[in-house]
């Protein structure tokens, strides 16, 4: 499963620069499924099985990134953000920009402690004076690298190993939903009905894909295959966030846009009880996922989320604990093989 991540991770894919991940999960999910196709807008739509009842897992495959907004004469190259950044860890970050020419590596520039006042080191930097630095001389150098404005800038950087079973990275929010559900898709043997395992688009930055991509599978219920927040670190209070990285994968009962559908909220809990998951119950003050919008698709589409908890989310250092990412499989798996009792 590493592998499978480290695939998902270094397939360089923001918000609207998606086509490597599309790959990517398309060729694995090609393994385990009878049908895949890719629709009009990009979503990755895998169908196994046939009749009811329908269940589509949706795991978007975007990431947060950067994109190119102004070049300087001096060659330094001025950018936006794609989705929801915390702006005060974008100095120093090392980045990668996708131009004409292929990837150019860059870094995020910012001022020596020694040259900061005493006011400036309290503050931290703002976006508008934010550059990345290519080693370019000039605004022509820039250029001939093949970069312009509206190229996507991605994270750099792949996954590493910590102790045990935890790993770091970037872009694990969301590609630890996209590697539950190919693992989903292959451990998926004996069920009724379809299983449509959806990689959905440019979900960070409005929950897009989804609202296409439900519409057309239209299944009976929507499950949201997502990454959480785990809050137990330093600074995060139980009270405030009580989700833990490796007590299991949670339920989403609660997030800023929805609630979950009550029927969902019995299959998954009975589900996941009587197969013995260990499973945790997440109600969010802030945030949404794709099933937050699902039940304003069509006539409404019943739908929960399933998370994969993870530390220091939308950082390129996000942690996550591959046993909870078995488990959130096995969950899947059962889900879908319990649907025709529930929808
Ligand atoms: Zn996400």
């Amino acid at each position: 499963m590493f592998d499978t991540l480290k695939k998902l991770v270094d397939a360089d894919s923001i918000s609207g620069y998606e086509e490597n991940i599309q790959e990517a999960l398309k060729k694995e999910l090609k393994k385990h499924v009878d049908e895949v196709k890719l629709d009009r807008v990009g979503n990755v739509i895998a169908r196994k099985g046939k009749g009811s009842p329908v269940v589509m897992f949706a795991a978007h495959m975007d990431e947060i990134g950067l994109i190119v907004k102004y070049i300087d004469k001096e060659g330094f190259i001025f950018f936006d953000k794609i989705g929801g950044w915390d702006e005060r860890i974008l100095p120093t970050r090392k980045v990668v920009i996708h131009g004409s020419k292929g990837s150019v590596f860059g870094v995020i520039g910012s001022k020596p402690a020694h040259l900061l006042e005493k006011e400036e080191q309290k503050k931290p930097a703002k976006l508008k004076e934010m550059f990345i630095d290519i080693g370019a001389s000039s605004e022509g150098g820039v250029k001939k690298a093949g970069i312009s404005i509206g190229d996507y800038i991605t994270n750099f950087g792949s996954v590493e190993k910590l102790l045990g079973s935890k790993v770091t990275g970037h872009g694990f929010d969301n590609r630890l939903g996209c590697l539950t559900i190919i693992e989903a898709a292959k451990g998926l043997k004996r069920f009724k009905g379809t299983a449509y395992f959806v990689g959905t688009v440019k979900e960070e930055i409005g929950l897009i894909g989804v609202r296409g991509s439900a519409f057309s599978v239209n299944p009976d219920v929507l499950l949201a295959v997502d990454t959480g927040m785990a809050g137990d670190v330093p600074g995060i209070s139980k009270a405030e966030v009580s989700i833990k990285l490796s007590e299991g994968p949670a339920l989403d009962i609660k997030d800023a846009m929805s609630v979950v559908h009550p029927k969902v909220k019995k299959w998954v809990k009975e589900t996941a009880s009587r197969n013995k998951i260990k499973l945790q119950f997440d109600v969010m003050s802030g945030g949404a996922t794709d099933a937050s919008i699902a039940p304003t698709i069509r006539e409404g589409i019943p739908s929960g989320a399933i998370t994969v908890p993870a530390r220091y989310i939308h950082t390129p250092v996000e942690v996550a604990d591959m046993k909870v990412v078995e488990s959130a499989v096995k969950l899947c798996v059962k889900l879908a093989e319990s649907a025709h009792k529930y929808f």
